[in-house]
């Protein structure tokens, strides 16, 4: 059924404060929410991970934890405030997990324990935005404005909610109130949100007439997207706060803007190279050709020998796409097709005949084939 906390985080029952911080970074970075979204039994493992490193990582509970075992325990913690994996959505896929690690134990996600003065507030809700943009636009970057409706820190009362704003009372402006539960282990104290502030630490006497209090409007709001040279589709790129607003106090989720980039009608990408195919005649080929091929940014000359044979690749160097978050750019591999004139006059057909011949194919190319591959396998 549940499992221990030992095993959840994969480490021994000796195990030292780093080794379990170790092994929690680890397995929070696999389940984390940003990584594995919509994956339901991410989320659930993630919550587990966070559950047993809540215990194991601080002494006190560690030690209550290895006295009075499992099935207890993780009662006595659940019923008590808990942990609310959503305070950890806020954190982007490069997040240092250490610093989750350490805020965690230090109480700046919420007073888990009761020990600390953290207060449970809401963060607003992460957002995303799925932008087109052209193979150009992500070879070179570009500048890009969206309209996002959402819910912004109303600008009336700045997000507050209004004005003559109190204390709450009840909680003396910690938004979390202690309760003591009794259990037959012995009484632990546990935390909730204040259910007079509803966590917020406060009380808002002359509520905003502009947003009711919530301390959030909806409308449009344009943003500027900066798009680095380099993105590939599937590319993410985040706005820090641009999300929604939270309402009063709290924080702004984030935007996360995902890229597709539409197809080239010459060029497909690969990499940070571009690959195009280009037809030549069987003259160009043979006599070789100096023939002008589209770049991303143009066109340019490219040289092709004579004797060429049809699938050969050529490359322009540094005419692909820039390297994200580095120096210098892709290449442009051309691969010249040859191509056979589809429709010949008596003249021109009279003349390929003739040319044939003096190649020593006779009329007929298929006998020559053949002829040829006998000959081979003769060998
Ligand atoms: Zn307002
Ligand atoms: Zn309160």
């Amino acid at each position: 059924m549940t499992k221990d906390y030992y095993d959840i985080l994969s480490v021994k029952k000796d195990a030292t404060r780093e080794d379990i911080k170790k092994a929690y970074k680890k397995k929070a970075k696999k389940y984390h929410p940003d990584l594995n979204e919509g994956d339901a039994e991410a989320a659930d493992k993630f919550k587990e991970v966070n559950e047993a490193a809540a215990t194991l990582g601080d002494d006190q509970k560690r030690k209550q934890y290895d006295t009075v075992g499992h099935a207890a325990f993780s009662q006595g913690t659940r019923g008590g405030g808990g942990f609310n994996s959503q305070d950890f959505s806020g954190f982007g896929a490069n997040a240092d997990f250490g610093d989750i690690f350490e805020n965690f134990f230090s109480g700046a996600f919420g007073d888990i324990f009761g020990g600390g003065h953290g207060r449970r507030q809401r963060r607003g809700s992460d957002l995303r935005y799925d932008l087109s943009i052209t193979l150009n636009d992500a070879a070179f970057g570009t500048n890009r404005k969206i309209r996002v409706r959402k819910h912004s820190l109303c600008e009336t009362c700045n997000g507050s909610g209004g004005s003559k704003v109190e204390t709450c009372g009840t909680c003396h402006g910690h938004g979390m109130v202690r309760q003591a539960k009794r259990t037959p282990f012995g009484i632990f104290q546990t935390t909730t949100a204040c259910p007079a502030c509803q966590g917020l630490g406060k009380r808002i006497l002359e509520p905003c007439k502009k947003c009711d209090g919530e301390g959030r409007t909806l409308a449009d709001k344009e943003l500027d997207v900066q798009i680095p040279p380099g993105v590939q589709a599937g590319s993410r790129l985040r706005l820090n706060e641009e999300g929604e607003a939270g309402g009063p106090g709290a924080t702004p989720g984030d935007l996360y803007v995902f890229l597709d980039v539409e197809a080239h009608e010459l060029f497909t990408r690969h990499g940070d190279d571009i690959l195009l195919e280009v037809p030549i005649s069987f003259f160009q080929a043979s006599f070789g050709a100096t023939i002008e091929v589209p770049t991303l940014e143009g066109k340019a000359k490219l040289k092709i020998p004579s004797g060429t044979q049809s699938g050969t690749i050529f490359r322009l160097k540094a005419q692909g796409t820039q390297r994200l978050h580095g120096h210098g750019r892709g290449d442009e591999l051309i691969t010249v097709q040859m191509e056979t004139p589809k429709k010949l006059t008596k003249k021109q057909e009279k003349l390929l005949k003739e040319l044939s011949k003096e190649f020593g194919e006779g009329a007929e190319p298929h006998k020559s084939l053949f002829a040829r591959l006998k000959k081979h396998m003769h060998k």
